[in-house]
């Protein structure tokens, strides 16, 4: 580390320790003082649980880099598996599991137009590490509808999709997808076909040349059933798009099978 690094880690600890002793933030996983204005709402120790239990998770599909659930389960790595099979999307990949700190991280993003450090590392470092996303030409935020976005005053899959636009030295694409039909596909009890029929029409391209003859990589902020991606993935490739793939901060786990720990 240069002398100016030091120099500059030691004005930001100071300026973080300033700053929080004027106004404290609670972490929103744990409920402890938060160190770093850069953690974001969550505290270190909340991030570096979540990411040590990252770690443990091997890799069950090769498509969609679903991983297995259980530390203990034995997983023969699949070319794809029963949810990412009929798919339109080619590849997936997703940050990590939807808990602990990366859930509160992307709770947080959804009040405040602030993507905290270690969120944009592992944004940029799942593109970073899988090769097959990094054919793509383009890279496109799954949009908000409309009344939605102007609600919030931004889209937070849009401030993901800028980072993975960074890492990948590739144009964002903000104003191609549009969402036409505001939908609710969060709602429990609704099974993966239930929640794509839900979604039929919910995206439409609104300007084709920006995506034909071009390999979109869509980005989001949480996948679920993988519904909300897929129904975009259609429309782009109806509009001419040569392939989509998805990168999504994070993915919600499977409900774990009877009797796994
Ligand atoms: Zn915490
Ligand atoms: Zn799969």
């Amino acid at each position: 580390m240069s002398a100016w690094q030091i120099i500059r880690h030691r004005l930001e600890a100071t300026r973080d320790a300033a700053l929080l002793l004027l106004a404290p933030q609670l972490c929103r996983q744990c409920g402890a003082l938060t160190e770093k204005l850069s953690d974001g709402a969550v505290c270190r120790a909340c991030w570096e649980s979540w990411l040590g239990e990252q770690a443990r998770r091997p890799q069950a599909c090769a498509r969609c880099g679903r991983w297995a659930e259980a530390e203990t389960e034995f997983v023969a790595r699949r070319p794809q598996c029963e949810q990412c099979a009929p798919w339109a999307l080619e590849w997936l990949r997703s940050g990590g599991a939807y808990v602990g700190a990366l859930r509160a991280a992307l709770l947080a993003l959804k009040r405040i137009p602030m993507t905290p450090e270690p969120l944009r590392r592992i944004v940029r470092e799942t593109w970073r590490q899988e090769a097959a996303l990094h054919e793509s030409d383009i890279i496109a935020p799954i949009p908000l509808a409309p009344r939605r976005e102007r609600q919030r005053g931004y889209n937070q899959a849009a401030l993901l999709a800028r980072e993975v636009a960074c890492a990948a030295q590739r144009p964002l694409v903000t104003g191609a997808l549009a969402r036409v039909i505001e939908t609710h596909p969060q709602r429990a009890g609704l099974d993966a076909r239930a929640r794509r029929d839900g979604l039929k029409g919910a995206f439409r391209v609104i300007r084709p040349r920006l995506v034909a003859n071009r390999r979109v990589l869509l980005v989001d902020d949480t996948l679920t059933s993988g519904a909300t991606l897929d129904v975009a993935a259609q429309a782009l490739l109806a509009a001419g798009a040569t392939a989509v793939s998805a990168l999504t901060a994070a993915r919600t786990l499977l409900r774990a099978r009877p009797g796994a720990t």
